[in-house]
């Protein structure tokens, strides 16, 4: 019997056991671990800060999926792998081995230690829920001015700046507001359409918030702030930079074509956490569309195919909520915005979601 380890519940690990739920393959022993059993879907997590999903809604739920495909489903935190003895230590200090691996752990991100505001990291989503409640608990029924700050001016600083607004608006009405948005680079949304950025910039400022492009994050000036919201670069989870697997400087897993480590072809590495030739945009579309390859890949590497090599496509549409019940619409230099685009993105990332929810019960049979 091989051992399949999964560690994440990503994008593509989702497929790949929906995959595998569909079609079995005997002898071997699937295993994934995640911290948490409801993974949030990217594409939703600005429309839930917004209070447009209920946080289910937007969560795949892995131990159901697990489950469909004869695999099982341990909530635990890798701290460690050990890429030569193939085996993961958990943050409980349990050890699991393996024949075969795959990475689907996304990225973070390493925000300042800061006196005063409230910080709200948009990386890793897994924790973004109890963070986004300890928030909301503690700021947004009271009547006082509040002021934030976000730092980052790509997609996720972006929605996220909106959403949160949104959200504190409509608990509070009427309550003053000061918002800015700080990003190091020359303009928002960069690598999309130029008319994407100016579209976000129209809708930042309608919703009063300050945009500062080409401004360097000063924790002096934040330290008056009620809230943070830090939405830098996607960074590396630390542990597989010290496990023997060939990485990139920056601590991602290096991958081949075919999705596999160069220096460790029994080990395969999806999404964030994979650093491609030419680097990737670190965009939930990514970990989506490696998610069958990967699936078609570990059966070959279980010997019962041919590995395929994967593709990355050059441009991707991007669709933006701005919390308004409209959203911008970006690929490749091309732009537009309007209630259409969200009603689009709504229904593509509902249908997302539907994909893995569990079968509805027949008529009758509706246990509690
Ligand atoms: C607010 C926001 C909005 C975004 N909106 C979009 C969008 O609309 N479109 C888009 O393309 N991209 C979007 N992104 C980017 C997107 O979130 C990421 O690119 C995407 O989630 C990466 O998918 P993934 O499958 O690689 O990893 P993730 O979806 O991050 O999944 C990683 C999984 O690994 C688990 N994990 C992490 N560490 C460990 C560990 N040590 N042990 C075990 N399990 C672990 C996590 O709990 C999680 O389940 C957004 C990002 C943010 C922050």
């Amino acid at each position: 019997m091989k051992r399949l380890l999964l560690i994440g519940a990503g994008h593509a690990h989702a497929q790949v056991l929906k995959d595998w739920a569909a079609t079995p393959l005997p002898g071997v022993e699937v295993t994934v671990v995640s911290p948490a059993p409801l993974a949030p879907y990217s594409g939703m997590v600005p429309g839930w800060l917004a209070g447009t999903y209920r946080y289910e809604q937007c969560c795949i739920d892995f131990a159901v999926l697990a489950r469909a495909a004869g695999a099982r489903f341990v909530a635990g935190e890798v701290v460690a792998l050990d890429a030569i003895r193939r085996t993961v230590a958990l943050a409980d200090g349990g050890v699991l081995g393996y024949e075969l691996l795959s990475l689907n752990i996304g990225s973070t991100l390493r925000p300042p230690a800061i006196d005063g505001p409230l910080l709200l990291p948009l990386r890793p989503l897994a924790r973004l829920r109890a963070a986004y409640e300890t928030l909301l608990e503690r700021l947004a029924d009271d009547a006082r001015p509040l002021s934030l700050t976000t730092v980052g001016g790509g997609a996720a600083g972006v929605e996220a700046t909106l959403a949160v607004l949104a959200r504190l608006r409509a608990r509070r009405p009427g309550r003053a507001l000061a918002a800015r948005l700080v990003t190091r680079g020359n303009t928002l949304l960069p690598g999309m359409a130029r008319g994407a950025a100016r579209r976000a910039q129209a809708a930042l400022e309608r919703a009063g918030v300050r945009v500062q492009c080409g401004v360097a994050f000063d924790a002096t000036a934040a330290a008056g702030d009620d809230l943070l919201l830090w939405a830098t670069g996607a960074v590396a989870h630390p542990w597989p930079a010290t496990s023997a697997l060939a990485c990139s400087d920056d601590g991602f897993v290096r991958v081949d074509p075919f999705l596999r480590s160069p220096s460790h072809p029994e080990v395969h590495a999806v999404g964030d956490c994979a650093a491609w030739a030419e680097p990737l945009p670190k965009a939930g579309v990514y970990a989506v569309r490696m998610g069958p390859l990967l699936s078609h890949n570990l059966r070959a590497a279980l010997g019962h195919t041919t590995a395929r090599a994967y593709v990355p496509q050059h441009r991707y549409l991007a669709l933006l909520a701005t919390a308004d019940a409209r959203a911008i619409a970006a690929w490749g230099p091309w732009s537009a915005e309007g209630a259409w685009a969200w009603r689009w993105k709504d229904r593509i990332d509902r249908g997302f979601i539907a994909r893995f929810a569990p079968p509805a019960l027949p008529a009758g049979d509706e246990r509690t």
